[in-house]
Formats: structure tokens, C-alpha cells, sequence
């Protein structure tokens, strides 16, 4: 061969391979799947696509995919699945949609699968196990379960979808006792960038298993079923508190105390403690949250765990209700309808000054993003979620999950910003000043010896490298595992969003 016709067949077999590697039009794919589903694609200007635009965060719900499309059914997902990988289609999954950013699952002029038509809840006969189908919201969950005095390890709020708090984490009322819910996941039916549709437990495909208790769905395939590990139980108690923000400084050195000791000795409790900017009550509020599993009795008292905070005078307001999950589910939240960023890190929870002298780090950034906000709403929060030891220890069953947390490296505080703005012209600033905040406050940890780094997928911001802080061996595992189920990278390339690999 002339090098003439080495160079042409050399620049055909690129034109070949870039042909196969080509997008598709998205309008070609929604045809396509119009074709296999007539029913079940959603177009702009119609009432299903506007059902289906519906997010939580509006960053999310101004992103518009070329159309949905609704499967009914395993089969259909897989088909969907078939259909977009072997056109090269872009597209992304839709939960709940209850996650922040732009693009975690929605996706512009692509096609985005709402599994909304997977809400089978089946319960099995012997109360061990509820299977339950992506499109669920965790109210759907409760309000199955509670009228046969049932739970499962899930959401705390009523309205989240149960396929992206499952597969990233998901950090629940019963974490103390049975650790998060990706840890009390008994098995995941998948469909693959293939089509194929497998199981995964620690019996069947245990790589996989592992894989999807945290590794993050978009990197391994759809699941289309969850059976979750069940467990009786009835009303639980809980109390929230609100308190001025200056007493923020009482109140922080008691919560480290209960997250190193009170959690532990009692793993039926579970707790979070946050601050925000609230001007109608007067600026800053602290506000603790605490949750029983076992209700109290009599059932107005306050167990003992948190009794370190009932001697904490000028409480603003307080409530305590007992009640079924479904009940408790609908009282924390935030409401549909604002610009969305959340971004979290790890530290040590063993200095009370260290979490301390976040607060006042956290009022410097606020500072800057009022003064910018020039009047409209913006509504910054600092969360402090407590990983126990007890809970790191519940982690470690069924193989342990993919964060490579270990007992030793406990206790932790999930430390969270979240921020709720509505103009849209602050996006850039939002994000920049959580950027920076999370790392000035990794910066004082590690200076501090107090530094974990561990990010949790389900409150982390877009360029986060979730992953990579699950330590360096078990980002490479998971690439690996990603590799083995998706051998050509369809998955990689065409599912767009959220944290990949
Ligand atoms: C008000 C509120 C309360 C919250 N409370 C809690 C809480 O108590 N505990 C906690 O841990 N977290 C909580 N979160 C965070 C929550 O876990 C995440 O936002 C989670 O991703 C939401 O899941 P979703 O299905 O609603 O989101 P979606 O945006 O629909 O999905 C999130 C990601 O998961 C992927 N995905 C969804 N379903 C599947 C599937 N079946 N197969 C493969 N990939 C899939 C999507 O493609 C997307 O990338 C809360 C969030 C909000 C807004």
C-alpha cells in the first residue's frame, strides 16, 4: 500500500469510526422511541412533557429535554436503554428530581427516561423486604408501611424521590441503629447500557452490588427496582427548637458532645442542628432537629439523649410531634420553587471549637451574597449532620459501601451549605462563594488535624470530585466496575449528569 492509500484508508477508518461515534439528533432519538412507545413520549407544549418538567430546584426545571419519554415496565426501560445507546442519543434519568444543580437530571435537547411509571411498592410475605420501583417519592414508601407498622431506612422528607437518595447515600431517622439507606439496600434490579437486565446483591453480582451503595446510579445503569430491608415499627418522636443564632455558641459544644457520645450509647436517636438567616425572627436562628425511634413515654417527655438541650434557655419556638413516618416526613423540607446549590465536606467531630469557627465563616460569605442580593431572597444554611461511629459501623455491612469509610475515622460532622436564591443573575456567585467556603473550612480542619474530606454525593456541588473522596482505591474500583458492566462506555458518554466517574 502507497502511503497515498495508507493515508486515505488511515483518514476512512477515522471517518468510519467518527461516524459510528457520532450523536444522534435528539429529534431522531425521540422519533425512535415515539415509535416504540407512541403512548409514552412527552413533546414541548403538552401537558404530559409540562408534568414532567416538574423539579424541585428551578435550576433544574429551565433545562428542557427534547422530550420524556415514561416507561412502564423493566422491559421497557431496557428497550428505551437499547434504543438510545445503539443511536448514540444523549440523555439522562429522572427520580424525584429533588437534587439541585442544572443537568443532575435534566438535560437540554436530549431525552430524559421519568421513571415516575415504576412506583410498584410490594411488600413480601414475611415483612423482611419491600420492593420498591424508582418512581416512588419517599410518602409513597410511608404511607404503604405505616398502616402495617413497617419502615425501611429512606428519606426524611415526604416528597424526594427514592432512586437518587438510594443510590448516593441516604442518611435517614434510623441510620443510628441500620446505618444509610444505600446500606439496607437487599438488592437492585438493573438494566445495563446493553439492555440486559441483572440483579445485584452480595450473592449475585456483588461487584455491582458494592458499586451502586454510593458509587452514584449514572454510572452503572438504571435501576429499576429496590428491595430494601423492612423492619417493624411504629410512631416516632421528634422535636425541633428554634433558638436565636447567637446561641449557636451553646448549642454547637452540646450537639459535638451528643454526636461523640449521646448517638452512640442511644443508636435509636438520630439528630441534625442548622443555621439560616431568617429577618422576620430577628436574623440568624439555630434550629435543632431530634428524632426517636422509641417514643418517649410519657410520650411529651424528651429522652434523655437530648436532654443536654432542654436546659438551653431562649428557645424562640418548639414543637414536638408523635407520629407515623408519613406524618413526620411532611414537616422538614424546602418548598419547589427557587435556584438551588448545596456543597458539603467532612471533618472530625471530636473539636467543638473547630465547628465553632465555621459560624462565623459561614456569616462572612452570607455578607457578600446579601449585599449582592440587593434585596431579593436568598437563604443560605449551614447543616451539621452527625456520622457517628455507631452509624460508620452499620456501614460496614453486606461488604461494607463504596465511601471507604471505617469506624476509626470517626466520629464525623457532615458539614452542608445549601442555598436557596431567586434571581437568577446571582447563579455564579452562589456557586463561587460555597466553592470557597467549603474549602476555606477544609483548609481550617486540616490545619487543625481534624480534616476527613469525605463528600457525600446527595449534598455535594457540581464540581465536586465525589468520587475521588471515597480515597483513591475505591474511585479506581469503581472505574473498574463501570468498565466491566458497560464495556463500550455508552454510559460514560451519553448519560448526562450528576457525579461521574
Ligand atoms: C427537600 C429535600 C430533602 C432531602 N432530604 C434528604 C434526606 O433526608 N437524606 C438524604 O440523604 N438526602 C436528602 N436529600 C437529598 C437527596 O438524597 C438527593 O437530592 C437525591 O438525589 C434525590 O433523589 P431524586 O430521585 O429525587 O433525584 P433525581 O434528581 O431524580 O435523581 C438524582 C440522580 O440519581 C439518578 N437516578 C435517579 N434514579 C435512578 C435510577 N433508578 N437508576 C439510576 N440512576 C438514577 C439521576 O439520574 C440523578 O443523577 C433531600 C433533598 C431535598 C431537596
Amino acid at each position: 500500500m502507497r502511503v497515498s492509500q495508507l493515508t486515505y484508508a488511515l483518514s476512512l477508518g477515522g471517518l468510519i469510526s467518527a461516524a459510528k461515534d457520532a450523536l444522534d439528533h435528539p429529534g431522531d432519538a425521540c422519533a425512535a422511541l415515539a415509535a416504540a412507545f407512541p403512548l409514552d413520549v412527552a413533546y414541548p407544549n403538552t401537558a404530559l412533557y409540562i408534568q414532567a418538567s416538574n423539579y424541585w430546584s428551578d435550576r433544574q426545571g429551565e433545562v428542557h429535554p427534547r422530550c420524556f419519554v415514561t416507561p412502564r415496565n423493566t422491559e421497557a426501560v431496557s428497550k428505551v436503554i437499547k434504543i438510545l445507546t445503539s443511536r448514540n442519543a444523549l440523555f439522562t434519568v429522572k427520580s424525584g428530581g429533588h437534587t439541585a444543580f442544572a443537568g443532575s437530571s435534566s438535560i437540554a435537547n436530549g431525552v430524559t427516561i421519568d421513571l415516575v411509571y415504576l412506583n410498584a411498592i410490594t411488600v413480601s410475605a414475611d415483612r423482611q423486604t419491600v420492593s420498591v420501583g424508582p418512581g416512588n417519592r419517599w410518602i409513597n414508601v410511608s404511607e404503604t408501611l405505616d398502616p402495617l407498622k413497617l419502615a425501611v431506612v429512606g428519606g426524611r422528607v415526604a416528597d424526594v424521590g427514592v432512586g437518587g437518595l438510594l443510590l448516593g447515600g441516604g442518611i435517614s431517622y434510623f441510620s443510628g441503629l441500620r446505618g444509610w439507606a444505600c446500606d439496607n439496600v437487599r438488592s437492585f434490579e438493573v438494566v445495563l447500557a446493553s439492555g440486559h437486565i441483572v440483579n445485584a446483591s452480595p450473592i449475585a453480582n456483588a461487584d455491582l452490588y458494592w458499586a451502586l451503595r454510593g458509587g452514584g446510579g449514572s454510572n452503572f445503569g438504571i435501576v429499576t427496582r429496590f428491595d430494601l430491608a423492612s423492619f417493624e415499627q411504629g410512631d416516632m418522636w421528634s422535636n425541633y427548637r428554634i433558638f436565636p443564632g447567637a446561641l449557636n455558641t451553646t448549642l454547637i459544644p452540646r450537639f459535638q458532645s451528643l454526636t461523640v457520645d449521646g448517638l452512640p450509647n442511644d443508636p435509636a436517636a438520630h439528630s441534625y442542628l442548622f443555621l439560616t438567616y431568617e429577618p422576620p425572627r430577628g436574623g440568624y436562628i439555630a434550629v435543632t432537629s431530634f428524632y426517636h425511634a422509641t417514643v418517649p413515654s410519657p410520650p411529651e417527655s424528651t429522652p434523655s439523649v437530648f436532654a443536654p438541650f432542654q436546659s438551653v434557655p431562649g428557645a424562640i419556638d418548639s414543637l414536638t410531634l408523635v407520629a407515623n413516618m408519613s406524618t413526620q416526613s411532611r414537616i422538614p423540607g424546602i418548598p419547589y420553587g427557587s435556584r438551588q446549590t448545596w456543597w458539603d465536606t467532612t471533618v472530625s467531630a471530636t473539636s467543638a471549637s473547630l465547628l465553632l469557627d465555621i459560624v462565623p465563616l459561614f456569616e462572612a460569605s452570607n455578607k457578600i451574597l446579601f449585599a449582592a442580593a440587593n434585596g431579593s431572597s436568598i437563604v443560605p444554611f449551614l447543616i451539621f449532620h452527625p456520622i457517628p461511629v455507631n452509624v460508620i459501623t452499620a456501614m460496614q455491612q453486606n461488604g461494607g459501601n463504596t465511601f471507604g469509610l471505617k469506624p476509626s475515622d470517626g466520629p464525623l460532622m457532615l458539614v452542608q451549605l445549601a442555598t436557596s436564591w431567586e434571581d437568577a443573575r446571582l447563579d455564579a456567585l452562589v456557586e463561587e462563594s460555597s466553592r470557597q467556603l467549603i474549602a476555606n473550612i477544609e483548609s481550617m480542619a486540616k490545619k487543625r488535624r481534624l480534616y476527613n474530606g469525605f463528600v457525600y454525593m446527595n449534598y455535594a456541588g457540581s464540581t465536586q470530585q465525589v468520587q475521588r473522596r471515597y480515597g483513591k482505591n475505591n474511585e479506581r474500583k469503581l472505574k473498574r466496575i463501570a468498565r466491566k458492566w458497560d464495556p463500550q462506555g455508552k454510559l460514560a458518554r451519553l448519560w448526562r449528569g450528576y457525579f461521574k466517574l
